[in-house]
Order: C-alpha cells, then sequence, then structure tokens
C-alpha cells in the first residue's frame, strides 16, 4: 500500500476508551476538523491522536486526558462510519459507494503527483488510500 503524504508522526497511543494503538495528528489536522477551532487552544507541549477503529466513540484524543467525539467536528468522519455516502477520501470527494478502482487509480495518480491534501483534508491526517474498501 502506498502513502502518499511522507509524515514522521509514527507515534502511537493508545485510545483511552478502545485502548488500541492510534497515531499521532498534527494540531493543523485537528483545527480543519474541530467544530469552531477559533474556541480551542492548541499547547504545544501536547500531543493528538486519530482513533480510526469503528467501534469507539472517540476521533481524537490528547495524551492529557481530553477527547473529541463525532459531535464536536464539523467532518463527518467515514472510517467510523463507512456508509455509501460517507466519505473515503477528502480530497477528491470520493464516497464509499463510488470507491472502485477507477476512483483509486484517480487518487494514486493525484497522489503521484503531489495534487493531495490528506494531512488537513483527511481527518486521520493521511493518505485515503489505505480507507478504500477492498
Ligand atoms: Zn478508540
Amino acid at each position: 500500500m502506498s502513502e502518499c503524504c511522507a509524515t514522521s508522526r509514527s507515534h502511537k497511543l493508545d485510545c483511552p476508551y478502545c485502548q488500541q494503538p492510534c497515531s499521532a495528528v498534527g494540531v493543523e489536522t485537528l483545527c480543519y476538523h474541530l467544530k469552531q477551532p477559533w474556541q480551542w487552544q492548541a499547547n504545544e507541549h501536547v500531543s493528538y491522536y486519530f482513533c480510526d477503529h469503528k467501534d469507539c466513540a472517540v476521533i481524537y484524543f490528547s495524551d492529557k486526558g481530553e477527547t473529541w467525539q463525532q459531535a464536536e467536528l464539523r467532518t463527518h468522519v467515514g472510517v467510523k462510519q463507512p456508509e455509501p455516502d460517507a466519505l473515503v477520501c477528502y480530497c477528491f470527494g470520493v464516497h464509499y459507494a463510488e470507491a472502485n478502482v477507477a476512483a483509486r487509480d484517480y487518487v494514486i495518480a493525484q497522489t503521484k503527483s503531489g495534487s493531495c491534501a490528506c494531512t488537513t483534508h483527511n481527518p486521520s491526517g493521511r493518505c485515503c488510500l489505505k480507507d478504500f474498501p477492498r
């Protein structure tokens, strides 16, 4: 599986709800998906994480015990509820119902040419290709 967005954030922390290891996300990712991010004060000494496990209500959490759920986000997080009308690719607006080989090939081509914006647009802060149904 190719990953388009080079990231040094390989650090992981267990989700406080589902206890599964989750990858770190940048503050810029939270700001893009939180409702009213201007009401939120990011702390440079705190690390933030994204939980992509389907049966867990927590979407973002910090190593200081803060959590954010779907109601606190302005983006519907498709990997939590992969319904046909949920987005799998946030850069190019591919819904799960449309996530066929042609759409996937298009996304791969765009990511190779650097035309994606997964770091902010995807709630996980990472490439959507890993989320495409197979
Ligand atoms: Zn979780």
